[in-house]
């Protein structure tokens, strides 16, 4: 497969030494968000009882001027280990809030979620930034709410709570992305003001026993603290009809679409015929 970001076409990014490559991109997504090269999509989420579309997750993109679309998976890491990290959360929470006053503005109630890394939320830059966004648009705060990843160590834990219990007393809800997948899910429940649970792709798809017992078990935590689940990675019906008999509340998957831009997510709500709802 092509590989954008270690890829060979003649570009400075594209050649020397790896960590010649990697440096170079590094310096090439500094001000990408001013010069309009970070993109969000928007993934649909769906309520499992009404198959109603009722939010989306946004998701980064970056169009890099000679290397083409480059995924997440190859710039975020790279982005938060200096301060670029905030360029792209910044880029990425006001696409968030474009997404609600957008779908407000043409009639839609939904939900939108926005990933946002452990070092942001090292610095109350993300908290000053998110209240001076939702002030100045008007919007519903209790309609927004941030993935933060399940990779949180326990000490990461505790230097994001006091920001994270501010964030929540805006109203705005505080999702655990990949639930399941690492060895903190518990500690950040009961240690973070949680209000919804993404129960990992890895454990939606895989059919054996563990699994399962898994999904169970994250099932029971969120019942446990009335924390509203999302199932991640729903790509055939039989995973929506057992992430449903579970009692998750809603799923987001390739079965649903994958992540767009928000002009086709409004195009695609609009066409989407009611009929379609009972795949
Ligand atoms: P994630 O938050 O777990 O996002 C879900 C990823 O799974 C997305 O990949 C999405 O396109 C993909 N996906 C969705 N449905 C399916 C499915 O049915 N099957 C399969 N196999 N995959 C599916 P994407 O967009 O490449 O994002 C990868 C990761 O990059 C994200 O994982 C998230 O950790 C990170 N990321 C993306 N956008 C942002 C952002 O704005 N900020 C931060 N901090 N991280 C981001
Ligand atoms: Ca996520
Ligand atoms: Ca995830």
């Amino acid at each position: 497969m092509n590989d954008p970001a270690a890829g060979d076409s003649q570009t400075p990014a594209s050649v020397g030494a790896p960590s010649e490559r990697q440096a170079s991109l590094e310096r090439d997504l500094r001000g990408a968000a001013g010069r309009g090269e970070l993109v969000a999509h928007f993934q649909p989420q769906v309520d499992l009882s009404s198959r109603d579309v009722v939010g989306a997750e946004a998701l980064c993109r970056w169009n890099h001027p000679t290397l083409g679309l480059i995924p997440p998976e190859r710039f975020i890491a790279m982005a938060e280990r200096s301060d670029v990290i905030h360029e792209v959360g910044e880029f990425m929470l006001a696409a968030g809030c474009d997404f609600l006053t957008e779908t407000t503005r043409n009639g839609y109630t939904l939900d939108v979620s926005v990933n946002v890394s452990p070092s942001q939320l090292a610095s109350p830059l993300v908290l000053e930034y998110l209240l001076e966004q939702i002030e100045s648009r008007g919007l519903d705060p209790s309609r927004l709410t941030l993935e933060i990843t399940e990779s949180l160590e326990i000490m990461d834990i505790e230097l994001v709570s006091d920001l994270l219990h501010v964030v929540r007393d805006l109203g705005v809800g505080i999702s655990i992305d990949d639930f399941g997948t690492g060895h903190t899910s518990e500690e950040q429940v009961n240690a973070l003001p949680v209000t919804e649970i993404k129960i990992d792709r890895s454990i939606v798809q895989d059919t054996s026993a563990d699994a399962k017992r898994q999904f169970r078990h994250a099932m029971s935590l969120a019942k446990k603290h009335r924390l509203r689940s999302v199932a991640e990675g729903v790509e055939l019906s039989e995973q929506m009809s057992y992430t449903q008999n579970l009692g998750c509340d809603r799923a987001q998957g390739y079965l649903f679409g994958e992540g767009v831009p928000l002009a086709e997510f409004i195009n695609n709500l609009t066409a989407r015929p009611p009929a379609d709802r009972s795949r």
